[in-house]
């Protein structure tokens, strides 16, 4: 069993194929030089020291050796050659290894998408998506006076969050009409607009980067479609994440804004499996909509374990239902279901306390909710959602307690 890529995905499919058979021989090759590490408190803790880089491990080192797995770190793979007559096949490395395998999951995960306007490569213009990215976003917060966050999504305005708190200018400029509006209902994309604009971040809606402008090689402002310019000695780029599906899509796997699976985690080549941020899966719903990209924890490790089980020939389960988590400083936000296609909405507890909830419909079915310091809500939204059992959206606005509609 090969597993290319070392993250989130990868170490779950590697844990649980050795929960079900104890002489698999399981490699992982990941491109970084750590063992598997959380990503997450990379835009939170991380960047305010609550957090240190080791203790960010997925799992202890001792780990991989008392369960024979075996993590091959500083490892990328270049290319993938599946056999033609039976599963199985070969892997190049960077450093010139053949690995063979006769099963094979990419769990590659995703990158950040660049920004290629004049001036990207100054100094100072940053991403985030590793630890090396976060260590030197975390350094560059430390001189930085003025932070400008390209895209207002999760990692722009958590970063954006934690930048606000220790004492800098922090502008957000987002080119859609409203913040993270590919996922969340207008309703709470206006909220966090207010929200972070009270914790002193002025944030720009509907604009362009036109350049980024330098001294001397290193980043002084951003100048925007309007030629308005703001003063920055960082730029943060955080608009969105692109799968990493060259080396499967090279290999001959179907990759469509993603490597494309079933809800086995099949790809259409015999043998080879896919899970985590680098996929396309069918909607976990509604089969029968477009597919979806998720890119969470939790689809990652939930995707792992449907791949093991099916490479175990195991039972898989009922279908996980969606869920995320976004810390932007003290305001926690967790979801739950898919919310695409609402028709309804019901707003519950109070925005300006910033505590609230909203629960998206669909010809009066709960399919999804957002749910910003109320756990209460978030949980009582994830039984109904996971049972199946409705919240009608009379009864969601009126109960105080959600968690009685569901017990
Ligand atoms: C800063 C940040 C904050 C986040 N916060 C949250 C959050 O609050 N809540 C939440 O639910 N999710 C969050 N996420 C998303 C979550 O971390 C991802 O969904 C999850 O890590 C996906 O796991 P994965 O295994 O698919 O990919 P990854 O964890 O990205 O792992 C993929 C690994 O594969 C390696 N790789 C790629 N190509 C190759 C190759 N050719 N050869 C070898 N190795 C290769 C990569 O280097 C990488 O190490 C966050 C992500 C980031 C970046």
């Amino acid at each position: 069993m090969l597993i290319v890529g070392a993250g989130q995905a990868a170490v779950e499919v590697a844990t649980m194929l050795r929960k079900g058979d104890a002489t698999l021989p399981i490699t992982v090759a990941g491109a970084e030089g750590h063992l598997p590490y959380q990503r997450p408190p990379l835009s939170k803790q991380f960047l305010t020291g609550g957090v240190h880089a080791d203790g960010l491990a997925l799992r202890p080192p001792a780990f991989y050796e008392q369960n024979d797995i075996a993590v091959l770190t500083g490892t990328e793979v270049t290319a993938v050659e599946l056999d033609s007559i039976s599963p199985g096949g070969r892997a190049s490395t960077a450093s010139g290894h053949e690995l063979d395998f006769t099963d094979l999951v990419f769990a590659t995960g995703a990158k950040p998408r660049r920004l290629t306007v004049p001036g990207s490569d100054l100094a100072g213009v940053l991403y985030l998506r590793d630890l090396t990215d976060a260590t030197a976003l975390r350094t560059a917060l430390e001189r930085a006076r003025n932070v400008v966050v390209v895209g207002g999504g999760f990692i722009g305005l958590e970063t954006a969050a934690v930048a606000a708190a220790i004492g800098r200018r922090t502008h957000v400029v987002e080119a859609g009409d409203r913040l993270l509006g590919r996922v969340v209902a207008p309703v709470v994309s206006d909220f966090y607009r207010d929200a972070h604009a009270r914790r002193g971040i002025n944030i720009v809606l509907g604009a362009e980067i036109s350049r980024i402008e330098g001294l001397r090689g290193a980043v002084t402002g951003v100048v925007l479609g309007d030629q308005s310019r703001l003063d920055a000695d960082l730029v943060l780029v955080g608009i969105g994440a692109e799968p990493q599906t060259e080396i499967a899509s090279r290999a001959g796997v179907h990759c469509q804004n993603g490597i494309v699976v079933d809800s086995l985690a099949r790809t259409d080549c015999q043998g080879v499996f896919a899970a985590g941020d680098c996929t396309v899966q069918p909607h976990p719903v509604r089969p029968d909509e477009s597919p979806v990209r998720l890119e969470s924890v939790q689809n990652a490790v939930d995707q792992a374990r449907v791949a093991a089980a099916t490479i175990l020939g195991a039972d898989i389960g009922p279908p996980s239902v969606p869920r995320f988590w976004s810390n932007q400083g003290d305001l926690k936000l967790q979801t739950v279901g898919i919310s695409r296609g609402w028709d309804q909405l019901v707003v519950r507890g109070s925005l300006r306390e910033e505590k609230f909830s909203v629960l998206y419909f669909r010809e009066r079915e709960l399919i999804a909710a957002d749910a910003v310091n109320s756990s209460a809500d978030f949980a009582a939204c994830r039984i109904a959602l996971a049972r199946g059992t409705s919240i009608t959206p009379e009864a969601a606005g009126t109960v105080p307690e959600l968690r009685a509609l569901v017990a």
